[in-house]
């Protein structure tokens, strides 16, 4: 299962994660359009390999394998990706 991103990116969006990760995986970037509006970052559920390396670099602790999260989590990062 993929990793998410859930609520204690909410209000930090420093996009930490975005660096970290080796497959582009995490959206919006900083540098694309609708970044400033999203409060929080999103995973895609296909893309994410499941490698783990966004996890340390976030200062919110905010990235969860799926497994650990309610399902909504899950789903909210995948919905966006859907708009
Ligand atoms: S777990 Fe790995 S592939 Fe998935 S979003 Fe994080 S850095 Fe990217
Ligand atoms: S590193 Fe954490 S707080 Fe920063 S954008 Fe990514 S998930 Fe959000």
């Amino acid at each position: 299962m993929p990793y998410v991103i859930a609520e204690p990116c909410i209000g930090v969006k420093d996009t930490a994660c975005v660096d970290a990760c080796p497959v582009d995986a995490i959206h919006p970037r900083g540098d694309e359009p609708g970044f400033g509006a999203e409060s929080q970052l999103y995973i895609h559920p296909e893309d994410c390999i499941c490698c783990g390396a966004c996890v340390p670099v976030c200062p919110a602790a905010a990235i969860f394998p799926a497994e650990d999260l309610t399902a909504s989590w899950s789903q909210r990062n995948a919905d966006w990706y859907q708009r």
